[in-house]
């Protein structure tokens, strides 16, 4: 069967020998006559399989002993009110950092239960950069400052981390956790939806320093409450077992080919490619500033909707599925992931050089 190079944002592609493992695996996983799917979370064997994904993902991001790892559900967008739900004191007051959509509404959910006041913010420049945040634009009393460390939508990424002195930093890393190495000592709290570079939607990683758990309130429901879920071993219920059998096998295929600092190198690559290609003609143009550019969501467009929209539908028809770009932004945006192999990337600009002879704009 023909695979197409899918550069959806997510759920996106995962790698061929992570799918073939689990195909391997589906009717009969490892000799119990059972799929993993049809297992109980509190078998003896599924156990050493959400142990194992931990452990492999401790490995991989070399997290430190005081921080737990979580595997809860409700995607990354939940993570927008257990955070404040969770690590808000009693005066009740947290920095946020607004460089796309998804800060903009961790910020306006959090807004619900607390002073909330942000820090800094690139709506000026159509979020085409990222913010540059100074230490003195974070309130010394604030209980946390949330970021978004790479802005899927408008194909940011933050190439600093912010200096917060005391107040822990809490970073949305969706579309970038697992492309690099990073040095989680620097944040309090680290979370990700799975389905952009981890494994299928529904389950979210939580990597939290463990003095920030239990300050819940009473009222918080208790699927929301971290520290029983890290007391709990992400087992208070039926985990998402399925997903996080999936997330050990991405995590042991990272290892396999060198952890993280080989698939920066990789993904290193393949955004040059891409970007070279940009910056060397202009049909297409990136509208990303050049510091703030992401290596995993690649944004440009041809400054012509109708050209743009049959640039999605032509790439589509030639196997290069999912390039148009969010429906707040439009225009094309290749989401380059560590799955997408670099022949993706090679196929896409070598369409994009043939679409812009064959379409000459308007303009011109
Ligand atoms: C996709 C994404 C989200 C939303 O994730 P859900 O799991 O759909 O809630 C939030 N933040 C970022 C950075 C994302 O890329």
């Amino acid at each position: 069967m023909e695979r197409v190079f899918n550069f959806s944002a997510g759920p996106s592609m995962l790698p061929l020998e992570v799918l073939e493992k689990a195909k391997a695996d589906l009717l009969n996983y490892q000799g119990t006559g059972m799929s993993v799917m049809e297992m109980s979370h509190r078998s003896p064997d599924y156990e050493p399989i959400i142990k194992g994904a931990e452990a492999a993902l401790r490995r991989l991001m070399n997290i430190p002993e005081n921080y737990k790892v979580l595997f809860l559900q409700g995607g990354a967008s939940l993570q927008f009110a257990m955070v404040p739900l969770n690590l808000l004191s009693d005066h009740k007051c947290a920095d946020y950092i607004v460089s796309g959509q998804f800060s903009k509404k961790a910020y306006q959910e959090a807004k619900k239960y607390g002073d909330m006041a942000c820090a800094a913010s690139s709506a000026g420049a159509g979020f085409t950069a990222v913010p540059e945040v100074k230490p003195s634009d974070i309130r010394p009393d604030a209980d946390y400052v949330h970021m978004c460390f790479n802005n899927t939508i408008y194909g940011t990424k933050f190439y600093y981390i912010p200096e917060t002195g005391n107040v822990p930093l809490v970073a949305d890393m969706s579309s970038c956790i697992c492309s690099e190495p990073v040095d989680v000592k620097k944040f309090g709290l680290i979370y990700a939806g799975a389905q952009k570079n981890i494994a299928p939607a529904g389950v979210t990683i939580v990597i939290v320093r463990d003095d920030l758990l239990g300050h819940a309130g009473e009222t918080v429901p208790a699927m929301m409450d971290y520290k029983l879920m890290a007391d709990n071993d992400s087992m208070y219920n039926t985990p998402p077992c399925w997903c996080i059998y999936m997330a050990k096998l991405v995590f042991e295929w990272l290892e396999s080919i060198g952890g993280l600092e080989e698939i920066k190198r990789r993904n290193e690559y393949k955004a040059a490619l891409l970007y070279d290609y940009l910056d060397s003609q202009d049909y297409f143009i990136a509208p990303v500033d050049k510091k703030s550019r992401s290596m995993m969501n690649v944004v440009f467009v041809t400054g012509e909707e109708e050209l743009d929209k049959k640039f999605a539908k032509e790439a589509s028809a030639a196997g290069l599925k999912n390039l148009k770009g969010h429906r707040s932004v439009g225009g094309m945006r290749a989401s380059i992931y560590n799955a997408m192999p670099v022949e993706g990337v090679e196929a896409l600009i070598k369409f994009m050089k043939e679409f812009a002879e064959k379409n000459p704009k308007s303009a011109q």
